[in-house]
């Protein structure tokens, strides 16, 4: 099956389903055995069987009869003489979980070698896509082991991810691939808690976010943010600062000191905050405007008194460049330069960012406010479009120790190892 040409397993499903309605009772029975026996290691395993069996049972208009997967099972049993292994899927939720919590991510030793054999229901020393889908099951649970549920499409693009030379199955090079870069970071993420411009001037002074559109309180994410601090183990944390130098570009009082552009609809004179305007230059720059706050060591730049800055902290500063304005904490607004941001997470071996802070509609979404009501729903829409989830400061926990495990960060990274 060529799942690399995003062949979906519902397709290789419904096809098997219906070339078996066709052809169960006209086949020989060897020639129907070797329809189902697609690991073509000449016995069924159970859910080859279970194939056969959906395709047994359904009205004389086609429509399934639902028969639950554990009575198919207990059917295999029934015809598997030599009881083989049969228990695939329910003992391996605990196989993830009961390696040793250390686990160094290159390490593709004995336990990875144990995964694959657990998964390899075929017994032909690589993983097929349906082994692979039922191991993936496994993979995603929250924390009370309840199942999130993901597309069998989504999981066959990620069989397809590791697949790397295409060929249908997932053989041990590729597995130790796919332990070392994906069910390792998965299980034993590293996580980092990335604590945005906790700054007083966006809480109680030039900006302050009390009198902002959305009405937010900006004090209110502090105390969510030091419960984390104290109570979840983080590889890093990293506080951002917005630091500006006196003449920056986003001042509104500046904003006489630099030549307007032919382009801007805001005169030099008549401007006011939050007015967007263009300056001159070998290229026009868009800057929004802003009172001034965060001056670089001014106290409207310092982190509000009671928020908690944990021992062996990263500083970052955002924002020094006088003539551009950064809103991200990894690029200036031109993306002309980087901040140590990124070095910082790939030195640590970071897999897992938590934001929280100021200002969401520009992250853990009880730990942060935002600026502008009808930016935060178009924000929400385009972290999720980005495969980013917002969760609740109570979650983080038992995500960053790998005892939830959302699909949707699982997802991306699967694509980015074919990136
Ligand atoms: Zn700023």
């Amino acid at each position: 099956m060529d799942v690399a040409n995003s062949t979906a397993v519902d397709d290789y499903f419904d096809n098997l389903v219906r070339t078996c309605n066709r052809e169960v009772g006209l086949l020989k029975e060897k020639e129907c055995f070797e329809t189902f026996n697609r690991g073509k290691v000449g016995f069924l395993n159970v859910i080859e069987f279970i194939v056969l069996c959906e395709a047994l049972f359904h009205d004389s208009e086609g429509r399934k009869y639902n028969v639950e997967k554990q009575r198919m099972a207990e059917i295999f049993a029934s015809f598997d003489t030599c009881r083989l292994d049969y228990s695939f899927g329910s003992n391996l939720a605990p196989c993830f979980i009961e390696g040793p919590r250390e686990i160094p991510h290159t390490w593709v030793g004995e336990h990875c070698y144990n995964l694959l054999s657990k998964m390899d229901l075929t017994l032909v020393g690589f993983l097929n896509v349906i082994e692979f889908i039922v191991l993936c099951e496994a993979l995603f649970h929250d924390s009370e082991g309840r199942k999130y549920n993901v597309e069998k499409q989504r999981m066959a693009e990620i069989f397809a991810s590791f697949d790397t030379n295409k060929d249908g199955f997932i053989d041990l090079t590729e597995f130790q691939a796919c332990w070392k870069e994906w069910i390792a970071v998965i299980c034993w993420p590293k996580p980092a808690l990335l604590v945005i411009d906790v700054q007083n001037d966006f809480i109680n002074g030039s900006l302050s976010m009390d009198n902002c559109p959305a009405g937010h309180k900006g004090v209110e994410v502090i105390e969510p943010i030091n419960g984390l601090l104290e109570n979840v183990t983080f590889d890093a944390v990293v506080y951002s600062y917005d630091w500006h130098p006196e003449n920056h570009i986003s001042f509104l009082s500046n904003v006489k000191q630099r030549p307007m552009d032919a382009s801007s609809t805001v005169k030099p004179e008549e401007a006011k905050v939050g007015d967007v305007v263009v300056f001159a230059g070998s290229q026009p720059t868009e800057v929004v405007l802003w009172p001034d706050h965060c001056v670089q060591n001014s106290w409207g730049a310092e982190l509000h008194q009671n928020l908690t800055v944990v021992e062996g902290a990263e500083l970052v500063y955002k924002g020094t460049n006088p003539e551009i304005d950064s809103f991200s904490a990894f690029w200036d607004n031109g993306k002309l330069s980087e901040t140590e941001l990124d070095s910082i997470l790939k030195k640590r071996g970071i897999t897992d960012v938590f934001c929280v802070g100021l200002a969401y509609d520009y992250c853990v979404d009880d730990a942060t406010r935002s600026i502008d009501p009808d930016t935060v729903s178009s924000m929400t829409a385009e972290l999720l479009a980005l495969g980013v989830e917002i969760i609740n400061s109570d979650k983080v926990n038992d995500m960053a120790r790998g005892y939830d495990r959302h699909p949707t960060l699982a997802i991306s990274s699967a694509k980015n190892f074919n990136a």
